[in-house]
């Protein structure tokens, strides 16, 4: 199976290719050339295997130029017990009759970036060594919070890769701040950019696509790739625990071969609600994708009325992953709706550059719509639903999560759909302890209570452990001390890989 790009599909690149390479040249993103198909029979299969089987089957479709042995060995180094605290790896709870959720924040940093960022180092180690690449790999990362930590987790220390991650200085939440600056490894660098994530990432994205810059790495024997979600290693392995979730629900009888069902999925960068659609297309029966937003809900607009307008006021949430304008992987979206037409996208993506807008067609529109209901939940309303489900379930959600939970009950209010529902839920509640808190307790029990008093109070609440990796955090020294302008990126990256000594 080829790779092409949607800027320019006349590309055809083998997985390893464009994994290794990350972005495309042009400034498109990498998408397969054909969606493969998995077969009510391969469904029911599968409901019977772990976990790791899933994931074969899956990556295994669309990672066509990775040996079969290789392929297992990676999946059993990144699915296993040593990462994962749970060995279903992407467990699917029971809320009700119709709403289930899928827990994807059981890995090491206790957000669903590790899903992938597991595998990822493991993907792109492998696509080094057999394309007989000879550089050393610099891994660059713009991060609304939760991808930084997991890609140093996932790429610490690992042979022939340089990690360099930038956060927003405002915009990352207290405990996610911690992770970063407390991280080890011989190959990790983190600094923070002066701006919100928009900034840091548009910075990111105009090293990748600057040509010089990356002829002074490859003249001292480095070549960047990315660990974002524009990464198709990143965006594969997100396939997996929707036909996981599917398969489970398959092998409790909660679903029926072929049921149609919903999913919500809480929304940044458009990353894991668009793996939800390729699940779709290779045949998981799942109707509506509900695209969930806090505040910043610049896709719930573009949703209702097809103009995708960035010239607005960037709000900073309790939900900092989600706190995004600009949705990269919207792009692969809108690539399938207008039939893969890549003179389409170099227009709309030119107008979002120059304008900072874009309108869809009353076509496209209609197809978006066809797929999508879009929805968002401003601050209120997200500690409202972490406190209702809380009363109603006994079960505590993080405020992305609980951005999902309330444009649910919107959609369901609206459109009087009662198909079964999952949500997924992106991270663990103990990662933002004091807005849950706040939400469940109310202001009073947290005032006066620093970081890991709140996170104690938290355990306490909701009789579970601090996970450990958490609560390690407040004896490790803080490793990371660089603070920076959005200009200085390039600066920065020459410092931390001494490029002019
Ligand atoms: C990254 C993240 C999101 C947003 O996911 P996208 O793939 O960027 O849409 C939502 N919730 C949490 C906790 C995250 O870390």
């Amino acid at each position: 199976m080829y790779y092409l790009s949607t800027r320019n599909n006349e590309l055809r690149m083998h997985s390893m290719d464009a994994i290794k390479q990350g972005i495309s040249q042009e400034g498109g993103l990498f998408v397969p050339e054909t969606i493969p198909k998995l077969s009510n029979r391969d469904f029911l299969e599968l409901a019977d295997k772990d976990y790791r089987s899933r994931a074969f089957k899956v990556l295994s479709s669309y990672l066509r130029d990775y040996s079969t042995e290789d392929l297992n060995r990676i999946i059993y180094a990144a699915y296993g017990k040593d990462n994962f605290d749970c060995p279903e790896i992407a467990p699917v709870k029971k809320l009700d009759d119709s709403l289930f959720i899928q827990e994807l924040w059981h890995g090491p940093t206790y957000a669903f970036k590790d899903m992938a960022l597991q595998i990822l180092p493991y993907l792109m180690t492998y696509a080094v060594a057999k394309t007989g690449e000879d550089k050393e790999i610099v891994i660059l990362v713009a991060t609304s919070g939760d991808t930084g930590k997991a890609a140093l987790e996932g790429f610490r220390d690992v042979n022939g890769t340089q990690i360099i991650v930038f956060y927003p200085n405002e915009g990352v939440s207290p405990i996610q701040k911690l992770q970063m600056v407390t991280q080890e490894g011989k190959n990790v660098h983190v600094a923070a950019v002066k701006g919100n994530f928009d900034d840091t990432q548009t910075g990111v994205k105009s090293i990748f696509t600057d040509g010089r810059f990356s002829k002074l790495l490859e003249d001292r024997g480095k070549r960047f790739s990315s660990a974002n979600s524009i990464n198709w290693g990143r965006l594969v392995p997100q396939i997996v625990y929707y036909v996981s979730a599917y398969t489970d629900l398959l092998k409790s009888n909660d679903l029926d071969p072929g049921e149609k069902f919903n999913i919500v999925v809480p929304t940044g960068n458009f990353g894991n609600i668009l793996a939800a659609y390729y699940a779709k297309n290779m045949g998981v029966p799942i109707d509506k994708l509900i695209c969930a937003s806090n505040r910043n809900n610049i896709l719930t607009d573009f949703i209702k009325t097809g103009v995708y307008d960035t010239r607005r006021d960037f709000y900073k949430t309790i939900s900092p992953s989600m706190d995004i304008l600009i949705s990269s992987n919207l792009e692969r979206l809108l690539f399938e709706l207008c039939d893969r037409q890549d003179h389409q996208l170099r227009i709309w993506m030119g107008e979002l550059n120059e304008t900072g807008r874009y309108k869809l067609d009353g076509e496209s529109l209609k197809m978006l719509q066809s797929i999508l209901w879009g929805g968002s939940a401003d601050e209120e309303q997200t500690l409202k639903a972490i406190r209702d489900t809380y009363r109603q379930y006994n079960y505590i959600i993080d405020p992305h999560t609980a951005v999902g939970k309330w444009v649910y009950d919107e959609y369901r209010e609206e459109t009087r759909d009662t198909k079964k529902t999952i949500l997924v839920s992106t991270a663990s509640p103990f990662k933002f302890p004091g807005d849950v808190l706040k939400a469940i307790k109310g202001m009073e029990y947290i005032q006066g209570k620093d970081d890991f008093q709140v996170l104690e109070a938290l355990a306490s609440v909701s009789g579970t452990k601090i996970p450990p990796g958490l609560s390690e955090l407040e004896n490790k020294p803080v490793l990371h001390q660089t603070t920076l302008a959005a200009g200085n990126m390039r600066q920065a990256i020459i410092n931390f890989l001494e490029l002019d000594g």
